[in-house]
């Protein structure tokens, strides 16, 4: 039978052999204690590779097929209810049937106790698929996740220890709905006036003598937001910007006696759009509709990041799904397909097509499976901190590799976000042209991978918004500590020089221009700064340099973002590349054709950010 899993060697050779399940599974099976638990990291593997196995199938056989009735039967809305698909609603019985809202919930809640990555796993088999099918899943399971993590985090889920397992849970109408596969949830950010800044939410929360909560105003664009589960983020403090936000779970609707809805929420909108149209993007309205806070007044901002942080990873996996369906479309097409004597896969401008969207994909899911691997790890022991009981030395162990997990998944996840989905759109840009007029006509199917291609560098923070914090952290971090960025920057420049493999040493050559991006950009921040002195009084010099306004002194670096974090990516999974060279020699040839291309477009981003960005600067100084 076919299978999106099976016939992937390269995901199969991280399952089997790149990923290290230890820890993660480990950390899932509450250190190994959890009742009716693996107990062995094979066993489990084992498990998961049925699961994906499962999963690939679904994916080849019963969704992929259907791809042109999940494009064009649109969810509508009837009588204030939004309508799906025949197709979406069959394909998504199906997911659910094979107990995929419910993979990663703990199994006393009625979950399968899997590790978040599979999850991200199973995402890239299904996106491969249909990419909105893909999304709308992620907001059955990703939801119910979120529920139980929040009420963890603020401590309103109840844990025994012998032996280990949670008794109860704050939000646990909401999860075993959704572990069911009766309801799903949504993300309600975006507003007509905020999108990437979400500073500007006007939807208001208002307290209650009984502590409860009313939300008044409007959410448009929000993927399933025709379920029944929603987490809002609203304005529940006077004063200006984020810290002024909180995070409410709301339903849309409560069941009266008899099965009925009363309706707390409406939905006054569904979106038509370029693509992705077997996922619902509605508008829906709340007026005076109860909600409950989540975690503390004013921290929704911050509560919204941990969910952020998993759908960016995500959309990281859903990129890579998209983009491998539009490679294998390429080069079955080119396989076939003959002009001027030959077929067109042996014509070397499509064969370098070809090769460079294989190569890309490879190198991004190397990316995806650290940055996913990091933020599961730094979740679960921040909960382990919280729950476990830990020996003084073991808690000190534990929190300075939950802090160092922390650390890579804050770094990586925007490189991920931004790299993928960019690589998505032109990877099915490319599958449309090795296509040519072909690759134009619906019939053919590729021309929809583009269209939904398009979504990912703008939800979930679009690729501007994840440049900006990528530059931001960088920036920051060498302005804190710059003796260790001189360090960092002396040992890649020294592996560049000197190290033996001539791979080493290119791949160190693509941090070294990172290096000399971030070295130029903060050299330019300084002088402006040191320059805005002479406005200043001396005995107020101190306090000048340690305040830093990114809107007037990071100009450049703005500018220069996107540059940059293509810098960083490229490094980033050159870096991780290597390592699994390391560990298998065979993993050579990947890196191999990386560093051949990544090479070229670094050195060109890096003269673009040295010797561009001051003119366009003046000129919007000027209109200031
Ligand atoms: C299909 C789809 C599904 C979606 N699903 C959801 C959902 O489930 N929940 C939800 O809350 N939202 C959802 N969204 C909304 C999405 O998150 C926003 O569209 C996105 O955050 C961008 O906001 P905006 O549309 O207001 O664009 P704007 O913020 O107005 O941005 C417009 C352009 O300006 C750029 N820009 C903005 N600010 C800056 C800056 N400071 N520096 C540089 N460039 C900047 C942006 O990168 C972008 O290119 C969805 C959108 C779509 C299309």
């Amino acid at each position: 039978m076919a299978s999106f899993y099976d016939d992937n060697e390269d995901l199969r050779w991280y399952v089997r052999t790149g990923i290290d399940w230890e820890p993660l599974v480990r950390l899932t099976e509450y250190d190994w204690k959890a009742e009716d638990g693996f107990r062995a990291v094979d066993e489990a593997r084992e498990f998961y590779e049925q699961i994906l196995d499962a999963v690939g199938a679904f994916a080849a056989t019963d969704i992929a097929p259907r791809w042109s009735e999940l494009d064009r039967q649109h969810p509508r809305l009837a009588e204030g209810e939004v309508v799906e698909g025949q197709a979406a609603r069959e394909v998504t019985a199906g997911l659910v049937e094979l107990g995929l809202p419910s993979l990663c919930l703990p199994r006393e809640l009625g979950g399968t106790n899997a590790p978040l990555l599979l999850w991200h796993l199973t995402t890239e088999l299904i996106a491969r698929a249909d990419v909105s099918i893909c999304a709308h899943l992620g907001f059955h399971g990703g939801m119910a996740m979120a529920a139980l993590m929040y009420s963890v985090m603020e401590g309103s889920t109840e844990f025994q220890h012998e032996p280990p397992r949670i008794t109860g849970t704050r939000f646990q109408d909401c999860i075993e709905e959704i572990a069911a596969g009766r309801a799903w949830g949504s993300m309600d950010l975006t507003e007509p006036a905020a999108g990437s800044d979400l500073g500007a939410i006007t939807t208001r929360a208002r307290p209650q003598p009984d502590g409860s909560w009313l939300l008044t105003g409007q959410k448009i664009f929000i993927t399933s937001g025709h379920g029944r589960w929603h987490f809002v983020i609203a304005r529940s403090e006077e004063g200006p910007g984020l810290e002024a936000l909180s995070m409410f779970l709301v339903p849309a609707w409560d069941w009266d006696e008899a099965g009925g809805k009363i309706w707390r929420a409406r939905f006054v909108g569904v979106e038509e759009k370029l693509g992705h149209n077997a996922s619902a993007t509605v508008t829906i309205a709340f007026e005076d509709t109860p909600g409950q806070l989540i975690g503390k007044r004013g921290e929704g901002f911050k509560s919204m990041l941990l969910l952020m942080n998993n759908a960016r990873v995500a959309v990281g996996f859903e990129s890579l799904g998209l983009a491998e369906a539009a490679w294998r479309a390429a080069r079955a097409y080119a396989a076939q397909r003959p002009s001027m004597g030959r077929t067109i896969d042996r014509h070397e401008m499509v064969a370098e097509i070809l090769e460079g969207m294989q190569t890309e994909i490879q190198g991004i899911r190397a990316l995806a499976m650290q940055a996913a691997w990091h933020e599961e790890l730094a979740q679960k022991m921040r909960l382990a901190l919280a729950h476990f009981p830990l020996s003084d030395s073991a808690r000190a162990e534990l929190e300075a590799q939950q802090k160092e997990h922390a650390r890579k998944s804050r770094a990586f996840t925007p490189l991920l976000k931004w790299i993928a989905s960019e690589a998505a759109v032109e990877i099915s840009r490319q599958a449309v042209q090795v296509h040519g007029g072909a690759g134009y006509i619906r019939e053919t199917g590729v021309e929809k991978l583009l269209r939904d291609a398009m979504v990912f560098p703008i939800y979930e923070g679009t690729s501007q918004i994840q440049a900006l914090m990528a530059m931001k952290d960088t920036l920051l971090a060498a302005v804190r500590d710059p003796a260790a960025f001189a360090r960092r920057a002396a040992r890649a420049r020294l592996a560049a020089a000197s190290a033996r493999d001539p791979l080493r040493r290119q791949a160190a050559l693509l941090r070294v221009r990172a290096n000399q991006a971030i070295q130029h950009l903060l050299s330019r921040l300084l002088v402006g700064k040191v320059d805005e002195l002479r406005h200043h009084a001396i005995a107020s010099w101190a306090e000048q340099m340690r305040s830093w306004d990114p809107k007037r002194d990071f100009g450049l670096a703005m500018l220069h973002a996107e540059r940059l974090t293509g810098l960083l990516a490229d490094a980033a999974v050159a870096g991780v590349l290597l390592k699994q060279v390391e560990k298998d020699p065979s993993r050579r040839d990947v890196l191999v054709r990386w560093v051949e291309r990544a090479l070229p477009r670094s050195r060109y981003r890096l003269d673009q950010i040295t010797t561009t960005g001051p003119r366009l600067l003046a000129r919007l100084g000027e209109g200031a």
